[in-house]
């Protein structure tokens, strides 16, 4: 059992990207699986309801606030191992994952470069950009059971990804996401799909540089 450090009345606005609505009455950082699972114990405990945030760029707070316990995703960890492979912490900022791809010229995801959040995030909505989308390179999704609180790693073929879709939107209250495993494909090739994208830089540019065209990193 970690020790909870369950915070009060926290202002939501500065967590999202809207910068708008009121304060959570109950707030924790769950920095690993063992506090998410404390977190989510303690607020079934109270009474209380519970509500999952990443980095808040996909979030509308109400003016009210939120009367339960927010958790937000905070475990960091990220780990490049052999063969394009990549797990991240669901609380990794995105664009991290992607600065680590490009650096090491893995293909899967230049084109996904910009967009806020954080990684545990990306499964919700399949993330997606420029005909790129990460249902493509995802091997494996954690996820905590909210009902029965017991861990499960899923296959990409078990989360129902869909166009800027999965299980995981569908279900909202089912899930939490805590890491996310991506292989990409070391030495490319880059994902030229959009005519827009190969009239700038063409057909078979580096990873480096689709991820760094004016049409993507715009
Ligand atoms: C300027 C801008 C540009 C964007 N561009 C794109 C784009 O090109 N393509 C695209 O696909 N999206 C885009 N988005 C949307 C946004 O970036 C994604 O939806 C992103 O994945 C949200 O991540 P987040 O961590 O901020 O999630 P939050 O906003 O914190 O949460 C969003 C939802 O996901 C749930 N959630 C978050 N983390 C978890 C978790 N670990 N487990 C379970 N549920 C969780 C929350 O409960 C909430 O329902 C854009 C948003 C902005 C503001």
């Amino acid at each position: 059992m970690t020790t909870l450090e369950i915070q009060r009345d926290v202002p939501l606005a500065p967590l999202s990207s809207l910068e708008l609505g009121g304060p959570a009455k109950h707030f924790v950082r769950a920095k690993d699986e063992s506090t998410l699972v404390d977190a989510l114990r303690w607020a079934a405990d109270q009474g209380l309801r519970s509500a999952i945030i990443g980095g808040g760029s996909n979030l509308i707070v109400p003016d009210l606030g939120y009367d339960g316990l927010v958790i937000q995703m905070a475990m960091d960890e990220l780990e490049l191992g052999e063969g394009g492979s990549i797990t991240a912490g669901a609380g990794v900022p995105w664009e991290r994952v992607v600065d680590a791809a490009v650096e090491r010229e893995w293909a899967g995801i230049e084109c996904l470069t910009g967009i806020p959040g954080s990684s545990g995030a990306t499964p919700i909505q399949n993330v997606g950009a420029y005909g790129q989308e990460v249902a493509e390179v995802i091997s494996c999704v954690r996820v905590l059971r909210r009902d029965t609180l017991a861990f499960e790693d899923l296959e990409a073929g078990d989360c129902g990804f869909g166009y800027r879709d999965s299980r995981f939107k569908r279900e909202p209250d089912r899930f939490v996401v805590t890491q996310v495993g991506f292989t990409l494909r070391p030495n490319g090739p880059g994902t030229v799909r959009y005519a827009e994208l190969e009239r700038s830089i063409g057909r078979d540019a580096s990873i480096t540089v689709i991820r760094s065209s004016p049409a993507v990193a715009t």
